[in-house]
């Protein structure tokens, strides 16, 4: 899978990307993450990329020909791609999008800055991706978030698939859970005892345990999961 992430400032994701997890998957050639500088798309000698707002307003605003551009060179023009401007004012990203992102051969992620973009930009994107309703300086922590969200997610990643099938958010026999409970050693911790079931080893029991550990917990904090499909 390809991932292009266009930013004004490549330079931020230097480190986020080289451990662990997306170190891994770019080393078994399962990932490629192509850093896309707005910059070389920007206009005249000053490589301008935004400008003033119509109508008055404080900052300034991505400009739509420079997006483009940086958006068609980026393209591959392949099927299974997907151009997502990150905006506050997006779909909320979960753990499905996440799922789907991961099918894709080429993901490209758009990181807005200051006022953030052009109007008409939405004209040549697929989705609009918001990581929650807050507001941020700049899309490449999203950008961050979503790439490390997918990597996880990508055939052959994680050495264990069924990492990330239970797991918080995942969807299993049609149900939405937040994870079970997890321990490590010791078995006592300052009078906090590993509940028996999980010393027992009988398998039955740990994962009846763990659903109805589950479910309670979900109930309790996301009550709105259990609704969503
Ligand atoms: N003026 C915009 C508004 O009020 O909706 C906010 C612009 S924000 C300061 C600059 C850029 O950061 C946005 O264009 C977007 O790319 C990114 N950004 C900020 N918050 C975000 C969020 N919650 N999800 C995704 N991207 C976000």
């Amino acid at each position: 899978m390809l991932i292009s992430i266009i930013t004004l400032f490549p330079e931020m994701f230097q480190g986020v990307f080289d451990y662990s997890i997306i170190k891994r998957a770019k080393e078994k050639k399962l990932v490629e993450i192509n850093l896309v500088n707005l910059r070389d798309f920007g206009i005249g000698n000053h490589k301008t990329v935004d400008d003033k707002p119509y109508g008055g307003g404080t900052g300034m605003v991505l400009k739509v020909d420079v997006l483009e551009k940086a958006v068609a060179n980026t393209k591959k023009g392949i099927k299974s791609e997907k151009v997502i401007l990150l905006d506050p004012k997006g779909e909320v990203y979960d753990q499905k999008i996440a799922k789907n992102f991961s099918k894709l051969d080429h993901l490209i992620l758009i990181c807005g800055r200051y006022e953030g973009f052009d109007e008409r930009i939405r004209n040549f994107i697929d989705a609009e991706i918001s990581i929650g309703d807050y507001v941020l300086s700049g899309g490449e922590i999203p950008a961050m978030a979503i790439t490390d969200s997918v990597v996880r997610l990508v055939k052959g990643v994680l050495p264990k698939e069924e990492a990330t099938v239970f797991e918080s958010f995942s969807e299993i026999e049609n149900q939405k859970l937040l994870e079970y409970p997890q321990y490590t050693r010791p078995e006592e911790y300052k009078g906090l005892k590993v509940p028996k079931v999980l010393l027992s080893g009988n398998e039955k029991e740990i994962k009846e345990f763990r659903q109805k550990e589950a479910l309670k917990t979900t109930k309790k904090r996301r009550p709105d999961i259990l609704k969503s499909k």
